[in-house]
């Protein structure tokens, strides 16, 4: 198990399940073609609290026919619909909560976000545990893809300015490029996948065996589709020398594959 990562319970292990909150769309914002903010309010997020970077939580989407999803019992069945999201801006006084959405194509989560609008009701359960961020390291690499990049905001905003930050994303088109911040020393590399996605990783492999080896004390927080993740984990830790538990891996969606799970942390590998 990384140094860093937080322990995810064992697959078979009952999974405490925290209360699902009733949330309404009350802003959608256009951030790039393929990624949209839509900011989520509600009396029913009193209480939602985020501690570390890159936490995760559940949104549960309606089913076809339905306007809005039927509120899970605590002893009920999983929700069908229900997909992990990172909770990019908490602010507990407005009682909001940002998510960027990636609209990858099909699938429940994209297509829901690519029509949201204001009203519009899901339920979501969490937080559940993020990056234990290594404070003492000067020395940071982000890398991953644009499903990573809300979790890279989360992380990049608590880096101390005494930290060097290198953040590399692959995204499908150039046009998907942000400004990026943080108070820590910031380097953003963007590199483009384009729409095939049996490329993805691709272009992330390219760029780090490009730039050579980091600084021997990098922490890595490399996260994007399971199998890129694993092949550039190999990368990271063969060729290019980091000490694999300064590297956390997470697989955030995996090729061909619906509602992958939340903690693949590639520990088969
Ligand atoms: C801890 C964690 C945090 C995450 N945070 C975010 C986040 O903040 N924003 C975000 O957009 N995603 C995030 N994801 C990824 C998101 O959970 C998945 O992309 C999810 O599969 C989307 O559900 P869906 O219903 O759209 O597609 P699914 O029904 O799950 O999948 C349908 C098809 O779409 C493909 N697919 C799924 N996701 C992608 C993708 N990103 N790019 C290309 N193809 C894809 C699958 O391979 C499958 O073939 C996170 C994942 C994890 C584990």
């Amino acid at each position: 198990m990384p140094q860093t990562a937080a322990t995810p319970p064992p697959d078979n292990a009952p999974r405490k399940r925290r209360p699902p909150r009733r949330v309404e769309v009350s802003r959608v914002q256009v951030l790039s073609p393929a990624m949209r903010r839509i900011t989520f309010t509600g009396a029913e997020l009193e209480g939602f609290a985020v501690n570390d970077p890159a936490s995760y939580m559940k949104l549960i989407f309606p089913e076809p026919g339905q306007t809005e999803p039927t509120r899970p019992l605590p002893d009920g069945p999983r929700a069908n619909t229900m997909r992990t999201y990172t909770p990019l801006a908490v602010r507990p006084e407005a009682q909001e909560v940002d998510v960027d959405f990636v609209l990858h194509g099909e699938g429940p989560a994209s297509t829901w976000a690519a029509q949201a609008q204001i009203g519009q009701v899901l339920f979501l359960m969490g937080p559940g545990p993020g990056y234990t961020l290594p404070l003492q390291a000067t020395a940071h690499l982000l890398v991953g893809d644009d499903s990573a990049l809300p979790a890279f905001e989360t992380i990049l905003a608590r880096l101390p300015a005494t930290a060097r930050v290198r953040v590399l994303v692959e995204v499908t088109s150039a046009a998907e490029q942000r400004a990026l911040s943080s108070p820590g020393q910031l380097d953003v590399q963007w590199v483009v996948r384009g729409l095939d996605n049996s490329r993805a990783g691709q272009a992330l492999e390219a760029a780090l065996r490009q730039a050579g080896p980091p600084d021997a004390r990098t922490h890595v927080y490399l996260a994007c589709e399971a199998g890129a993740m694993r092949r550039l984990r190999e990368l990271l830790t063969g060729e290019l020398g980091v000490a694999r538990g300064q590297i956390v891996g997470r697989g955030y969606w995996k090729l061909s594959t619906v509602n992958h799970p939340d903690h693949d942390y590639g520990d088969d590998a």
